[in-house]
This record gives structure tokens, sequence and C-alpha cells, in this order.
């Protein structure tokens, strides 16, 4: 999965990654779908084992386009695991509390604590995407977001936070159709909001900020990958075997029984 890496320092180009690539994976849908069932389990168990140890922490951040597929991930990859150890945090337009204080307060309360894995689904990037974007602070205030972000990130995984972080890499072409897929379902209503149609038509700008953000975000402890989304079943293949291997690198193991369990017999 190292193609989809971000190396640190590397400046991104966007319009060289292919959003439909299915890279170096030799089979089709159906090889990758059993591929990830294969891993899901695996995830499972791996969950559970740092839920017992309760010595790592892990943080998942999942950025994109809207339509980009950040709710299916959140569905499909973790399909069963352990709700008691993983939670979800969700980043919506800050309120007015959360705007009268600095960016990432609303994001530090939410980080994972020893034991847990938290997926934000949006993130603190949002303060260097949607906000750049529009304008909504000036640019000699998001500008210094980068380091801001980059020196809380360190602070993170100095004290035990194991940080993956996704982009959802879609095309404007399949925006198109999840949008109008969305429009002709009447019970996918609810996901549609006429905003999103302003928010396509600054395509170009968003891709930009996307651009600035991997290229200037992506550190050793706390890597961007680029995952090419257009293909729902390759894109959870990439984040379920990124996750695997991670959590696999931790070498965790179940901690001792805090008694000397030789000889009990229960009666
Ligand atoms: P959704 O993920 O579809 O529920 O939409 C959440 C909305 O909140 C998106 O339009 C985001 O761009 C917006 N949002 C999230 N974080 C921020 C932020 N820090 N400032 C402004 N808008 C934000
Ligand atoms: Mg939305």
């Amino acid at each position: 999965m190292k193609r989809y890496l971000v190396e640190p320092g590397e400046k991104v180009d966007l319009t060289k990654r292919d959003p439909h690539e299915t890279g170096d994976f030799k089979g089709g849908k159906k090889e990758g779908l059993e591929a990830i069932a294969k891993l899901n389990q695996e995830l499972q168990e791996l969950q559970e084992l740092l839920y017992a140890e309760g010595k790592h922490k892990v943080l998942v951040v999942l950025q994109a386009m809207d339509t980009g597929g950040k709710d299916g991930t959140i569905r499909r990859v973790f399909d069963g695991v352990n709700p008691q150890g993983v939670k979800v945090a969700s980043f919506k337009v800050p309120t007015p509390e959360e705007l009268s204080h600095d960016f990432l307060w609303r994001v530090h309360k939410v980080t994972p604590a020893n034991g847990e894995m938290v997926i934000f689904n949006r993130s603190h990037y949002e303060d260097v995407l949607v906000v750049r974007v529009h304008d909504y602070v000036p640019k000699d205030v998001w500008s210094k977001r980068y380091d801001q972000i980059n020196e809380f990130e360190s602070m993170l995984a100095e004290n035990g936070t194991t940080i993956l972080k996704f982009y959802l890499h879609i095309s404007k072409e399949e925006q198109k159709e999840r949008l109008q897929a969305r429009l002709d379902d009447p019970s996918k209503h609810w996901k549609f909001s006429v905003g999103d149609l302003g928010e396509r038509k600054l395509w170009d700008d968003y891709q930009k900020a996307y651009e600035a953000m991997l290229s200037k975000t992506s550190k050793k402890h706390a890597p961007w990958y680029i995952v090419p989304a257009d293909r729902k079943w390759h894109r959870d293949l990439v984040i379920s075997t990124v996750l695997v291997d991670t959590l696999k690198g931790l070498k965790m193991k179940y901690p001792e029984p805090k008694d000397n369990l030789d000889g009990i017999v229960i009666e």
C-alpha cells in the first residue's frame, strides 16, 4: 500500500493520482470483497487486543469531498468491531461555542484514550479546507494552521497515539453520479444538501486546498494515504489493509492475568 502513502515533504499533485485505479491488486471486485472479509476478521481481533491491552491509542482520520465515501467506509471497514472500544467523531459546522475557542479545542476533547480507536468523520483538517476555500478566516490565520496541526499531532503521537489519515480521492464525474443517485433515491434525500452543489462548483479550489494539506501535513508519525475511491470495494480494501498492517506492527499482547490462575478449579 506504499504507493498510496504521501512521503513526508512530497509535493502532491492530485491530477497525477487516478481515483479509479486498483493498483497492484490483481483480482476484481469479487476477490476484493473476499479479501476485505478476511481483513475485517483480523481487524475485529486486533481491536479486541487493543482494548484488552489498554496501552495504545488509535486515531483514524477520514477526509473527502462530498460523497467521497466517508460514511460507507465507516460502515464497511469497521463492520463488527466492538462498539465498546471504538468511537466515531463527526465534525460539522462549528457551534458558536466551538468558534469562540481555538480550532483544535473541539478536536482534542474527542481524541482516543488508552485502548480506544477513534474514527474522525471529517476533522481539524476542515479548518484548512472549507475554511480556506471560503475565506472564513483571513489567510494569515489559516496558513499558520498547518504547523499548528503538525505540532498537535506530534504531541498526540508522543503520548502514545497511532495516527492514520486517509484522503478518499474521487473524480468529479464519480461525484456527479453519486449526487444524482442521492437525488433519485428518496431514502437518500436526507443526505442530499443543495449546498453541496455550490461546493461542487468550487471543485478546483478544494483540490488545491487538499493538495496543500497533503503536502504539508504528511509525517512519519501521522501519514496521509491518498486512497483511490471511485471503486468502493477498492477503497475499503486499501484502508483495511493499512489498518490491519499498522495494528499488527504495534505488537500488542493480552495482559497477564491479575491473579495466579494455576490449579484453579471452578466448582
Ligand atoms: P456532513 O459531513 O455532510 O454532515 O457535513 C458537515 C458540514 O460541516 C460540511 O459541509 C463541512 O464542510 C462543514 N464543516 C465541518 N467542519 C467545519 C469547520 N471547521 N468550519 C466550517 N464548516 C465545517
Ligand atoms: Mg454532506
